[in-house]
């Protein structure tokens, strides 16, 4: 029987690396990936480049076979870093944000609460200028250079990351209830029932202004 050779891959595209994978495994190069981020974000910020790293690279410790949620530390960029690569949503509740301040994100079994946390390591930043002074607000932004900004991460890639074994608190891993729906008697709108009697809203919440 005949065989064939497989062709090669152009040079070019086998030199050019992955920036990030999404939950189906389709790859995205570096340029693709700052049309990714300018597609769900507005912009290509250095948070949210980073962060589709962050995600690809937790990803990849993960258990194939396992269904994870997302939990978020900070709400910058990283939210958004999940919700571009995988199928965990604010929306849907697969990803919560519990805003440390903190820029890690964690992805982990949603029944078992096991997971990988990663983190941008403020200790792997020395040889990355640029980055530190945007990461640690070293200057202002007008003075930082985000050319020179783009350029260090694309090099640095996953270098600057952080990675650790985590496992939730029971209490994390639990789904909210709603529990039953009342019709607040001042505003007539469904609101999930409290010992106030009243919405949210209309206990001192609205943030809108009465026109
Ligand atoms: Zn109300």
């Amino acid at each position: 029987m005949k065989t064939w050779s497989i062709p090669k891959a152009p040079a070019r595209a086998s030199r050019e690396k992955a920036w990030c994978r999404d939950h189906r495994g389709r790859d995205y190069p570096f340029d693709q990936a700052m049309d990714l981020a300018r597609k769900f974000h507005g912009h290509a910020s250095p948070g949210l480049l980073i962060g589709v790293k962050m995600v690809t690279h937790v990803m990849a410790r993960l258990p194939e076979d396992r269904l994870f949620d997302a939990l978020c530390e900070t709400r910058s960029c990283l939210p958004d870093a999940v919700q571009t690569l995988t199928l965990c949503t604010v929306g849907n509740g697969w990803l919560k944000i519990l805003d440390l301040g903190r820029f890690a994100l964690t992805l982990y079994d949603k029944y078992e609460g096991s997971g990988v946390r990663v983190f941008l390591d403020p200790k792997k930043l020395h040889a990355w200028p640029e980055i530190s002074t945007w990461f640690l607000k070293l200057k202002p932004k007008e003075a930082q250079d985000p050319v020179r900004l783009l350029e260090e991460i694309r090099e640095a890639r996953e270098s600057i990351l952080s990675f650790m074994a985590v496992r939730l608190n029971p209490p994390y891993l639990l789904k909210r209830k709603k529990g039953p729906i009342k019709i607040c008697p001042r505003c007539g709108e469904a609101y999930p029932a409290g010992p106030d009697g009243l919405c949210k809203g209309c206990l001192g919440e609205n943030p809108f202004e009465r026109l």
